[in-house]
């Protein structure tokens, strides 16, 4: 069930539900007994309204908070659609909120890049959390406790896992996908690799990512091990003296067998120079 072509909403738990959108960014949907918790707010003012279109067929109650997962616009950008809400993250995902020249980058991509939504970008006013935590924090809501878990540094400098520690379910924003390669251009690849095992340690059986299906456990370790093979094999390329050039293409070499086929595989190869230098300083 969704408004939107190629969505779809499925209930994980009783009141908890994960919005799909394939191609584009997840959101998640958690009802409580008199309002309602929604995790990422979408790329755009109208992306966030039509995922309110979708709250609004599943209950009447009102949004009473927005955790963000992470700074990026396609996971953010629809906070002001929720003037009513709390929004919520990371110190660190509200510190690259209000760095305006790095927004002012994406904002430029985003107009140049000639996606339908791209205009809207000029519409957008970036609201950043109005609270944040530093370690982690709970929240009880609907007689259901939630989790917001920092782990250090991995896709972004500020990336929330929320946890739903009875329901055995966690929402990891961008930092693992089941099937599919995260955008490594704004990451911290030494950071990630602590970060990734701290959160397959997580005791949970189910995963909702920002992007693709929802996973189970192993896919939350695989999509850790892709993370330690790129950047183990990035680290013994520079070790081998590698320009930038030959040691992003043996990374690739080394993952095409196991990865070959994931989502944005093809896009890999972008930033993997930016890897590559973030590594070798
Ligand atoms: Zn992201």
């Amino acid at each position: 069930m969704s408004l939107i072509p190629d969505g779809e909403i499925v209930e994980l738990d009783t009141g908890v539900y994960a919005r799909l959108h394939e191609g584009l960014t997840n959101s998640g949907i958690i009802i409580g007994d008199d309002s309602v918790l929604v995790i990422d707010s979408l790329r755009m003012p109208s992306f966030a309204r039509s995922l309110m279109e979708d709250v609004r067929k599943l209950t009447d109650k009102p949004v009473k908070y927005v955790i963000d997962t992470h700074s990026h616009w396609d996971h953010s950008w629809g906070n002001q659609e929720f003037p009513e809400a709390a929004i919520i993250g990371h110190e660190n995902c509200y510190s690259e909120m209000v760095d305006v020249e790095w927004n002012e980058e994406w904002k430029n991509k985003i107009l140049s890049s000639g996606d339908a939504w791209s205009d809207e970008a000029n519409v957008v006013t970036i609201t950043p959390p109005e609270i944040t935590y530093q370690d982690s924090m709970r929240i009880y809501f609907g007689g259901r406790e939630i989790i917001l878990k920092y782990l250090g540094k991995a896709h972004t400098s500020g990336d929330t896992f929320i946890h739903l520690p009875k329901e055995r379910i966690v929402f990891t924003g961008d930092v693992a996908q089941d099937g599919g390669v995260p955008y490594l251009g704004d990451s911290y690849p030494d950071e990630w690799l602590d970060t990734d095992d701290r959160m397959a340690e997580l005791p949970v059986d189910r995963f909702v990512s920002g992007h693709g299906p929802v996973g189970d456990i192993n896919a939350l370790k695989t999509a850790r091990d892709f993370i330690h093979s790129l950047v183990g094999s990035m680290k013994s390329a520079i070790a081998d003296g590698k320009d930038s050039k030959t040691a992003s293409d043996s990374v690739l070499t080394k993952l095409q067998g196991q990865y070959g086929n994931w989502r944005s595989f093809d896009r890999l190869g972008e930033s993997l120079p930016a890897v590559y230098h973030k590594l070798i300083k």
